[in-house]
């Protein structure tokens, strides 16, 4: 690794983006050299169908300039995949001298589908690839063509074959190279976050969890990672990679004791004691068959209070087996460890799933909340998450609440408990208890500031 190293997920971002800055310029510079060469012939249709084309990377362009990569890549592969078919059809019919070429595209196609949609469900990608190598299947092994008044002449046809699989081999050797890159960066950011683990480098910030009146009622507690030349890494750009590799076992450990040993700490001091501290705990954490043993024992080596604990638990481990989940988390509540579902609404569980699991709280995932103002179908679910939880019996937390119009609808529809910048963002411990402190001063007061 260099010195100007970013964690993996970043780079795996920025090389997509690159990706579709040139796949845009290449759909302008082709759709506009093909308009201009049938623009000569006088072949209008074509010619519209072209500048069509050059637009559309227009289009993928400001999208991605915007960052929606994932619009800016179907627009892509839609545009360039069925103008590869329809040239192949066409133009590119095979004859006895001239093979087909253009084709061969599809499979630079292939290859970049399956680095961008990587974090997709399976079935999209596999769908994805596997209809682009069918078409490819077929166009290779046919002469399959239409007949029409359009036809490119021969010597163009004869360097074209040339330029094209040229052109593609080029493409699939650099997305290629790509991949073999990632995965060697991918090993390379487990091998740091073990020397990351052994070296310390983790730590825990800590964001406030407040009553619609400004009463602190706690914090989750969020880990973050300062390694030595990446900086400051957050857990979007290593949860993932802990999780495949099994590195949040010691990680999650380690979270569960620094949480239950500042329980202990804050239990204490009068004007912290009544604080409760929520810990996220990830679904191959949760799987572990003595993660109720590991639990109680943290509690009891460290002599926290049960009742002041959290464990944040996400939809997505709730399509394992259930039986197990609703198990261990009765178990837990009999420890007097409390479980919230975290990021709800995102995920699949079922009304039966929530009737069935012994939650004490749902937290309103922060995409909802974002838009709750602009966007009705955000606001009716946010409305709904809050209903449903109530009539459970379940607390109904909302997080990612930026501003004081989201706190007050959220208010006006019936949910006081908010997390979000707010109030305060995640800052280290000694921040976070003087931002406790000086709002268990003003209980009263209906806000305390943002941090
Ligand atoms: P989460 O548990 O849903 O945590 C909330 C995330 O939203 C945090 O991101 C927090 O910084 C962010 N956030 C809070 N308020 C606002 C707001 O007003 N606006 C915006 N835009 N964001 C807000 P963070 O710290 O980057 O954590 C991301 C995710 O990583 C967490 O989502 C959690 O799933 C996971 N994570 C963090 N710490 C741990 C851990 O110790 N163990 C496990 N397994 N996962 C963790
Ligand atoms: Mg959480
Ligand atoms: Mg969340």
């Amino acid at each position: 690794m260099n010195d100007t190293l970013s964690p993996p997920g970043q780079l795996h971002q920025r090389r997509v983006r690159m990706m579709l800055w040139v796949a845009a310029v290449l759909m302008m510079g082709i759709g506009l050299g093909w308009s201009a060469f049938f623009f000569a012939r006088g072949a209008w249709i074509i010619v519209a169908v072209e500048v069509t084309m050059a637009l559309l990377g227009v289009v993928v362009a400001w999208l991605t300039q915007r960052r929606r990569t994932r619009l800016a890549f179907f627009v892509m592969l839609a545009t360039v995949y069925s103008s590869i078919c329809a040239f192949g059809l066409v133009f590119d019919i095979p004859d006895a001298q001239v093979p087909r070429s253009t084709h061969h595209f599809i499979l630079v196609l292939a290859l970049a589908a399956m680095l961008v949609l990587r974090d997709e469900p399976a079935w999209m990608r596999h769908s994805v690839v596997g209809l682009l190598f069918i078409s490819y299947v077929a166009l290779s092994s046919t002469t399959w063509g239409l007949q029409t008044q359009y036809v490119i002449p021969h010597e163009v046809r004869i360097s074209g074959t040339w330029v094209n699989t040229a052109l593609a081999m080029l493409g699939l050797y650099a997305l290629v190279h790509i991949m073999v890159t990632e995965v060697a960066e991918s090993s390379a950011l487990e091998v740091e976050m073990r020397k990351g683990i052994a070296r310390d480098e983790f730590f825990l910030l800590y964001q406030a969890q407040l009553t619609h009146e400004g009463e602190v009622l706690g914090a989750e507690a969020l880990l973050r990672w300062r390694h030595p030349k990446m900086g400051l890494v957050s857990p979007g750009d290593f949860i993932d990679m802990a999780e495949q590799t099994g590195l949040i076992l010691p990680l999650g450990a380690w979270v569960l004791r620094n949480a239950c040993t500042q329980l202990v700490t804050w239990s204490q001091m009068p004007e912290l004691a009544h604080l409760s501290l929520s810990v996220n705990v990830s679904a191959r954490q949760f799987r572990q068959s003595d993660f109720v043993g590991q639990v109680q024992a943290v509690l009891e080596r460290t002599g926290a209070n049960p009742k002041r604990l959290k464990l944040e638990l996400t939809e997505s481990m709730l399509v394992e087996d259930m039986d197990d989940i609703v198990h261990k988390m009765e178990s837990l509540r009999a420890l007097g460890v409390g479980c919230s579902l975290d990021d709800f609404g995102t995920g699949y569980s079922s009304l039966t799933y929530l009737k069935k699991l012994p939650l004490d709280q749902l937290k309103i995932d922060q995409s909802f909340v974002r838009d709750v103002l602009s966007d009705p179908n955000d606001a009716a679910i946010a409305h709904t998450i809050i209903t449903l939880g109530k009539s459970l019996g379940f607390a109904v937390v909302a997080e990612g609440v930026e501003t004081q119009a989201q706190r007050e609808f959220l208010v006006a529809h019936g949910c006081h408990i908010f997390q979000g910048y707010l109030f305060s963002k995640p800052i280290p411990l000694p921040e976070f208890v003087a931002f406790a402190r000086s709002a268990s001063g003003r209980k009263s007061a209906t806000v305390p500031a943002a941090t």
